[in-house]
């Protein structure tokens, strides 16, 4: 698609426009949503898109935009990590997962 955002703050944009407006958050609990504030299994979360983005000049600018639905509440939302070499390897992992929930599809 040649409208795909180029920018984090533009696929944000793009995919509040969607419907996907809520701020999800990844930490030692699971994938939190910021509709519900409950805490998942990221198992259960379904992955509906996913925007990834090259620093310019860093690698570690790298950056992803997972657009996911809450299994619990079903609100639509948006998580961003940074995915370069400085990443939590333990947060990478689960944001492999992440992606592998949504090839997988
Ligand atoms: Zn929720």
């Amino acid at each position: 698609m040649s409208d795909e955002p180029a920018t984090v703050l533009g696929a944000l944009q793009f995919l509040a426009a969607e419907g996907f407006a809520v701020s999800f958050s990844l930490g030692p609990d699971g994938f939190r949503c910021g509709a519900c504030g409950t805490a998942h299994v990221l198992e259960s979360v379904e992955v509906v898109r996913v925007f990834r983005f090259e620093g310019p000049s860093d690698p570690e600018e790298e950056a992803v935009v997972y657009a996911a639905r809450c299994p619990f509440c079903e609100a639509g939302g948006t998580l961003v990590s940074s995915f370069g070499p400085g990443a939590d390897p333990e947060l990478a992992d689960r944001l492999v997962l992440l992606e592998t929930r949504f090839e997988g599809r």
